[in-house]
């Protein structure tokens, strides 16, 4: 198994993540999140509302998923959100030819072939058509990865909405999208919320939500998905303050990772080399995955773009008044755009841990442990009776059930105390409680720290004050 692989079982074993609709065999690019992966998704969304909202100049908003038609056409997607398909002949395979080429140039990188890896990358970056795709595939025999031919039907283009119907007429008239991002219902959301929470430039609209796009190819668990679920935030701002705005969300942004305990070398920002006609600046945040970098957030500097577009198709003014320079305009934007879903992957990629660990009678043993920042762990504490007698349990449950009124806590009274901090430890419990024959005594109990491995001996009343220290 590689290291993706053991992650994606460790994740099923335990809870976190379940193919969706399992019994079933499955459906492909949707994913269930568990009993411990709902409390690391509430953790994770929690702390990126708190570091977004949690000042004056960010509001909230929940949109709904449906949204009018004619969004789609003025942001675009309806003309222009879709990916170049290619299907092989001979083994069926779907591929988005984009990536079918990217591929290719990194097995030529890893051959060597360094030249001819730069002239198809050069070609790639003009490419935007169809046609460009599949001329570039053509011209360099670019194989399929599954049957090694160049059998390859024409490249055409799709779109990645996902279309249903509203009412009981399914006609082109009552055609409706899953929305593929959250930032539209932001957008035609402008005016009113700048008008009833009485705020003024520069501000923003944060919001996290679910999206839906109908991928070409699902793969690397939850990295690509075709529902999954995003955290983006519009803040408006007045044209011409772009590039200082970009460069303070990109830090904001960058030092969130940091500070839920990303490693800044597993951190890198990919300045875009296409940038979409609207964009002035763009930048992804990429993270080392198992399988190599890829995206997990994007700041975008989105000029009037949107505001404009949401202008002309509705025929209402989304404009600033400035009152104190007596003047009007259409806000520029800068998005921060990043995937709820897609970041569980990476701090849970992040997390996992195999190292040799002393046991509890000091010989070097492995260990598996999901060395979770404190926040973002599904349970902080865990509560165990060295025995199951003694009125040791009777003390243990009063513990536990007093600290399950503030943290996320588990009660275990199964097998050894070595085992029970291994089932602990891969789940990222932080901290593990041991009620013993002393603690009958002198009503004290033991703390082990997850990462140190060591521990405490504090009494009970400074149980919460200790943890709630730790955590931050
Ligand atoms: P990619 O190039 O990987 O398709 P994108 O540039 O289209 O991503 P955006 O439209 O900028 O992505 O979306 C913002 C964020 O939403 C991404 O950084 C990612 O974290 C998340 N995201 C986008 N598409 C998916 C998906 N299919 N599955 C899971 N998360 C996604």
């Amino acid at each position: 198994m590689n290291k993706l692989e053991t992650i994606i079982s460790l994740a099923k074993r335990r809870g976190f993540v379940f193919q969706s609709s399992e019994i079933y065999g499955g459906l492909n690019g949707c994913w269930d999140f568990g009993p411990l992966g709902v409390e690391l998704l509430r953790n994770l969304k929690e702390s990126w509302w708190r570091e977004m909202t949690f000042r004056d100049d960010v509001e909230g908003v929940d949109a709904s998923i449906l949204m009018h038609p004619r969004t789609w056409e003025a942001s675009g997607h309806v003309a222009q959100f879709s990916d170049p398909m290619i299907d092989n002949k001979t083994s069926q395979a779907r591929h988005r030819a984009d990536n079918l080429i990217e591929e290719y140039i990194d097995r030529m990188i890893k051959k060597k072939k360094t030249q001819l890896a730069i002239e198809i990358e050069e070609k790639l970056l003009v490419a935007t058509e169809p046609a460009d795709f599949y001329k570039i595939i053509i011209d360099h025999q670019i194989p399929d990865p599954v049957s090694g031919t160049c059998d390859w039907t024409e490249v055409r283009s799709f779109n990645l909405m996902f279309k249903t119907f509203i009412g009981p007429l399914e006609d082109t008239s009552s055609v409706v999208y899953l929305r593929p991002e959250s930032a539209q219902g932001i957008f035609v959301n402008f005016k009113n919320i700048m008008e009833s929470s009485r705020q003024k430039l520069p501000f923003g609209i944060a919001q996290i939500g679910k999206a839906f796009r109908n991928e070409i190819n699902t793969k690397n668990f939850l990295f690509r998905t075709r529902e999954f679920e995003q955290m983006e935030m519009q803040y408006f701002i007045k044209p011409g303050s772009e590039l200082e705005w970009f460069e303070y969300w990109k830090d904001q942004r960058l030092n969130w990772y940091a500070d839920l305990g990303m490693p800044i070398d597993k951190l890198k920002l990919k300045v875009h080399d296409k940038l979409a006609h609207y964009a002035n600046h763009a930048v992804d945040i990429e993270y080392e995955f198992p399988f190599g970098w890829g995206e997990i957030e994007g700041i975008h500097s989105r000029t009037d773009f949107d505001l404009s577009r949401h202008t002309e198709y509705s025929g209402k003014k989304l404009e600033y008044v400035d009152t104190v320079n007596n003047e009007r305009f259409i806000p520029y934007v800068i998005e921060t755009s990043g995937g709820v879903t897609r970041s569980l992957m990476a701090f849970l990629c992040n997390a996992y841990t195999e190292e040799l660990a002393p046991s509890e009678i000091g010989k070097m043993e492995p260990r598996t442990v999901l060395k979770f920042h404190s926040k973002l762990a599904p349970v902080k504490v865990a509560v165990f009776p060295l025995v199951n007698k003694d009125g040791m349990p009777e003390l243990a449950e009063n513990i536990y059930h007093d600290l399950r009124k503030s943290f996320m806590a588990q009660y275990d009274t199964g097998g050894a105390i070595g085992r029970r901090y291994r089932r602990q430890d891969e789940i990222g419990t932080p901290f593990c409680l041991t009620i013993d024959g002393q603690s009958l005594e002198d009503q004290t109990v033991t703390i082990r720290n997850r990462d140190t491995m060591l521990q405490d001996r504090i009494p009970v009343d400074n149980i919460k004050k200790y943890i709630v220290d730790l955590l931050g």
